[in-house]
């Protein structure tokens, strides 16, 4: 229960944080949304039109792939924490900037180190990159499980780059499915 309240009180101070630029362009801040009690967490970029509409992570169109490859991996959207790398909408829908995601970092290492899931899904580049502090590209990195601060990280393509790349949702199905069977290990 106390660390119930303790993410709600730090996501009531995200709320109202003017830490970096782009809490100019934002209509509602995206803290993140899910179980806060989740095994896995699932980390993306940044939130796009319709989450900063919303104030919710992942309900577009990337959302509802995330939701049906969660499903194929064995797992539900209910079952797990959905947080993002910056908390508001980039302008025009562009990367994040490294002040950005940097002001933006504490929050996402606080928020993971409240809710202390054993595996942590990376979607894309940026958050891994953000969260890691590695370089590499994605098709590299996807597939394996990274230990960082006690936890096992999995990085993966983005939802958004599988609806423009079709051929890619097998091998977000398969990393998500992954990262399920390690928090069975
Ligand atoms: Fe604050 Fe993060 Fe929003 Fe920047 S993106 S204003 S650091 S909550």
């Amino acid at each position: 229960m106390r660390h119930i309240q303790a993410l709600e009180a730090l996501n009531t101070r995200i709320e109202a944080c003017t830490r970096c630029q782009l809490h100019e362009w934002r209509t509602n801040v995206v803290v993140g949304e899910g179980n806060p009690r989740a095994d896995l967490v699932l980390v993306g970029e940044g939130p796009g039109q319709n989450e900063d509409e919303t104030g919710r992570p992942f309900v577009g169109r990337a959302g509802k792939l995330l939701n049906a490859c969660l499903k194929e991996a064995g797992t539900s959207r209910k079952r797990v924490y959905i947080l993002n790398a910056v908390k508001c909408r980039p302008p025009s829908n562009r990367k994040p900037e490294p002040k950005e995601l940097a002001a933006c970092r504490p929050y996402l290492t606080k928020q993971i180190s409240i809710i202390a899931p054993s595996v942590i899904v990376t979607l894309g580049a940026t958050a891994t990159s953000a969260l890691l502090h590695l370089g590499w590209p994605i098709s590299s990195l996807r597939g394996s499980a990274i230990e960082w601060k006690g936890k096992l990280v999995v990085p993966t393509w983005h939802p958004a780059y599988v609806l423009r790349t079709p051929h890619e949702r097998e091998k977000l199905v398969e990393d998500l499915r992954y990262a399920v069977q390690l928090l069975a290990r």
